[in-house]
């Protein structure tokens, strides 16, 4: 669900029509509802509610600082995967002590910031890591918390590039090896272990497995206890799904239900990473169809934001709804090929889209752009990211203004080499 709905036919966020922003900011411009994102975190948070909790939002899935401040005021801890994630959660006035620190490579120097905010635990992802993280900890004389990622081996029936629980994907420790790195970190003078993790996935749409993997997870936290090596927290990872086009995902109360019965007992601090499922849905990107071009019976719809604003449709095949934000309900139907101005063929927002007939100079809303959206913008074609904008209510403020054009080049140097 999500506050983005029409008024007289015309497409508003919250109580403000997307006109009105486009009119002052231009296009093409990511547009954030408060509303939207506030539900959606109260209602994952409640639905852990009984069980000691802490929802770790997953900053790279919507890192403008906005967003950051608003998920750490309502009391949001975060899940970082590098330095400048940290650094952003700081400027935004977030708690780093609630933040655990993910990813398959971190640098010492990562670490050691890592460590010197104060965060709640390192996810360690390997043997090697593992000893990487004890040296810088001996070299600042801290203990550092640490948890294992660990690989449950489990499908999460999601797009190949977004399931990182199978054996064959680069994220994790096997749960055969993780046993042993166990001994190894509590034996540490420089380690505390602290938790374990496993995130299995993305944009996953139902709940048997997550169920499947946190099952396994538990057997080994129960292997650790008897062998003298006892957890505090579970980390169940993110990657709940949200509805694109038809999908069903299993709701955050079931979501919710199903850790709690699983983890009911175990005594254990529950930790979930959700990204996707708080902002995705909260956010779209607002464009502006240039023109249409024909070829044959193909119709292109070219509009001003294309795969450098919004890569997903390119990299994962995924479906974005899009729909005009005037009233369009009597107008007929044209099967068209959404595409930008970036010399790729891969450059599209929808393929073979049954869409109302759009003119020129027509607005056009691109739906549950909030998640991977412009975190994974960038300037190919140089071409400025877009503006963000967030809304709550009548009111809404520029949270970043679409990038100048001179800061493209502005830290290039013209270095005229040889004779
Ligand atoms: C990306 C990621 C998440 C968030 O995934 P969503 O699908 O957006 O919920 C959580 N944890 C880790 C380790 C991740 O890499």
């Amino acid at each position: 669900m999500n506050d983005f709905k029409r008024v007289n036919g015309e497409l508003c966020a919250e109580d403000v029509p997307l006109a009105q922003i486009a009119q002052a900011v231009g296009t093409p411009t990511y547009i954030y509802s408060q509303a939207t994102i506030t539900r959606h975190f109260h209602a994952l948070d409640q639905a852990l509610a009984g069980v000691p909790h802490t929802i770790c939002y997953a900053v790279k899935a919507c890192s403008n600082l906005a967003v950051l401040s608003l998920l750490g005021r309502l009391g949001s801890g975060f899940d970082l995967v590098s330095l400048g994630e940290l650094r952003r959660v700081q400027a935004a006035g977030g708690d780093a002590r609630k933040a655990v620190f993910s990813g398959v490579g971190k640098r010492d120097d990562e670490i050691a910031a890592a460590l010197a905010a104060g965060v709640l635990c390192l996810n360690l992802e390997s043997a090697g890591e593992l000893a990487r993280v004890e040296r810088v900890a001996r070299a600042m004389g801290v203990r550092a918390p640490v948890s294992l990622r660990v690989n449950p081996d489990v499908d999460p029936k999601t797009h190949k590039y977004i399931a990182t629980g199978l054996r064959e994907s680069k994220f994790g420790i096997a749960m055969p090896d993780a046993r042993a790195l166990y001994f190894q970190a509590a034996a540490s003078d420089y380690l505390r272990v602290v938790g374990i993790d496993c995130h299995i996935g993305s944009q996953i749409l139902e709940v048997a497995p997550f169920a499947e993997a946190i099952a396994k997870v538990l057997e080994l936290v129960a292997d650790l206890r008897t062998d003298g090596i006892t957890l505090e927290h579970i980390d169940v990872g993110g990657g709940l799904g949200i509805c694109y086009s038809d999908e069903t995902p299993a709701t955050p109360e079931v979501w919710g239900a199903t850790v709690k019965s699983l983890v009911a007992g175990t005594g254990l601090h529950v930790i979930a990473e959700p990204g996707r499922v708080i902002v995705g849905n909260a956010g779209l990107l607002l464009t502006r169809v240039i023109g249409k071009k024909q070829h044959d019976d193909k119709v292109f719809v070219i509009v001003d934001a294309a795969m450098n604003d919004l890569v997903r449709p390119a990299l994962y095949d995924a479906y974005h709804a899009i729909e005009p934000v005037a009233p369009h309900a009597d107008r007929a139907m044209q099967t068209v090929d959404v595409v930008g101005p970036v010399c790729e063929s891969g450059d599209f927002l929808a393929l073979d889209r049954p869409l109302p007939d759009v003119h020129e100079g027509e607005l056009l809303a691109v739906l549950g752009a909030g998640a991977y959206g412009m975190t994974m913008a960038s300037n190919y074609n140089s071409r400025p990211r877009p503006a963000e904008v967030l809304v709550s209510g009548a009111q809404w403020a520029v949270v970043r203004p679409r990038e100048a054009l001179e800061a493209l080049w502005q830290d290039e140097v013209v270095a005229v080499l040889g004779d």
